[in-house]
């Protein structure tokens, strides 16, 4: 049997507490103050944590994540790259991605911050996406949300109840077609309890200045600004960020006012940022085949782009979509005589090579590639999906169990995880697996379930069944918990 890495478990321990607090009858804990007496006003880091990862719980379940390696590793390290020049970070940070075509950036308890796909395809350049990110990162060390239920003074154990008990209703029943609830209720709750007009002045000012101190164009601020203030203008129906963040004049005014306060200097666009918003556009929007194609054959024709190998990335992802795997190919080769090391293109090419089944071809590349970047997410989930598409699950298994251990919450590696352990034939394991990654979405029932079938495949592995036994009971206290509550 192969080693198990998973995470001890956190979710049983974290749900007794949210709802410890929540009911404010049960468990008194020494380390933490208890919200539901009237006594309490502040608003702990350590309850931050374990809300914001309750809140992620719903939001898998429940929200359309985008679980693309390279789309998220851009991401994280913009994110990162301006976190490190934020004051105040107490906490680690989680940048994912919502598919969706709406305009829309937020930050949640823990230091998560979901980026809807629309906001890149409505950004230029990457200082307009990194200054909305600089503005939520405010929103998370200045703890405006925490602030913000501090503020509601008598009603803020209400709030808080209410919040949580909205989230906790549909962590408890995320089967029953909760996709639409889960995210509104969630996302409502969290827009109710809306940051004030001071909040987002100083998110405004503090992330410009995190903007700036990142490398970044200042004016990349009151230029978002700008252009969405025009095009929504005369809407009845605003993005969902207008909603939360409104753009009256003087908000671009100050903006601006505030960019020309920093020394002129070019800051060129990042090649990564143009790349990532041409894989948005082909393979994660509304366009259809033929529009996504035309605009990079636009861009092409006309010279109107800022990266002429970010516009033929874009058509090479196009034809790719369009099964036209030899032109795409051939585009994408070019691509990385010029760029050999560059994650987007080399995950394309091994898709390409997969696609038409030449797995040695794709696995040679990765393993290159994997000497530069041992520890790189899309390096080793592209070779982990390769391995298993190839028959060789036991060298994907423990590249995934690597990945897991670095990231607890990551859903695409457990994915291929139960992927290889199925086509392998290890049922008990198989089983396992999908328990786990049910568990990440808090469906407990479901993922008990899971677990007995693993138990009944283990009867010769006392060791296994020693662990499955404490899982379930683990599992079944977080289930009965959220019973509790309804
Ligand atoms: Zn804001």
């Amino acid at each position: 049997m192969s080693k198990l890495t998973f995470s001890k478990s956190v979710i049983a321990g974290t749900l007794a507490f949210i709802l410890s607090t929540t009911t404010a009858v049960t468990y008194a804990n020494n380390d933490l103050p208890d919200l539901g007496t009237a006594a309490v006003n502040t608003f702990s880091l350590e309850k931050e944590t374990v809300y914001g990862d309750a809140y992620m719980r719903v939001i898998r379940a429940s929200a359309p994540m985008l679980n693309d390696p390279v789309l998220n590793q851009y991401l994280t390290e913009l994110g990162n790259k301006l976190v490190a020049h934020a004051s105040g970070v107490k906490t680690p940070f989680y940048f994912f991605l919502l598919r969706n075509d709406e305009i829309n950036a937020f930050a949640f308890f823990g230091g998560h911050v979901g980026v809807h796909t629309g906001l890149f395809l409505n950004a230029d350049t990457e200082s307009e996406l990194a200054s909305v990110l600089g503005h939520e990162i405010t929103h998370v060390t200045q703890r405006h949300l925490a602030r913000s239920l501090e503020a509601q003074d008598k009603s803020s154990t209400a709030t808080i109840v209410g919040m949580l008990g909205a989230i906790l209703l549909t962590i408890a029943s995320p089967q029953a077609g909760m996709a639409a609830l889960a995210t509104t209720q969630a996302l409502a709750t969290q827009a109710k309890i809306n940051f004030t007009r001071l909040h987002e002045k100083e998110a405004d000012r503090i992330g410009m200045q995190i903007l700036v101190d990142a490398g970044f164009d200042p004016n990349g601020a009151a230029n978002f600004f700008g252009k969405l203030a025009t095009r929504y203008r005369f809407t009845t129906k605003p993005p969902q960020m207008l909603l939360t963040h409104p753009l009256p004049e003087s908000r671009i005014s100050e903006a601006r006012i505030r960019a020309q306060q920093y020394p002129l200097r070019h800051i060129p666009d990042n090649l990564n940022f143009q790349l990532a918003k041409a894989r948005i556009q082909v393979r994660f929007s509304g366009y259809s085949e033929a529009a996504v194609l035309s605009i990079f054959e636009k861009q092409l024709k006309h010279n109107r782009y800022s990266f002429k190998s970010a516009a033929e990335y874009g058509k090479a992802l196009a034809l790719f979509r369009m099964d036209k795997f030899d032109e795409s190919e051939e585009m994408i080769d070019e691509l990385l005589k010029s760029a050999p090391n560059n994650l987007f293109f080399i995950d394309t090419k091994t898709d390409l090579l997969t696609q038409k089944g030449d797995f040695k071809g794709a696995i040679a590349l990765l393993l290159k590639e994997q000497q530069i970047k041992p520890t790189s997410n899309v390096v080793n989930t592209n070779l982990a999906n390769v391995y298993i598409e190839d028959d060789q699950t036991e060298k994907a298994i423990p590249l995934l169990e690597d990945l897991i251990f670095l990231d607890k919450q990551d859903q695409l590696a457990y994915l291929l995880l139960y992927q290889a352990y199925r086509k392998n034939g290890n049922k008990a394991m198989e089983y396992y697996v999908k328990a786990e990654s049910l568990a990440l979405a808090a469906d407990y029932k479901t993922a008990i379930d899971q677990l007995n079938f693993a138990y009944k495949q283990s009867k010769d592995n006392p060791l296994q069944l020693a662990r499955i036994e404490a899982r379930i009971r683990q599992f079944r206290q977080a289930d009965r918990a959220m019973e509790a509550l309804q």
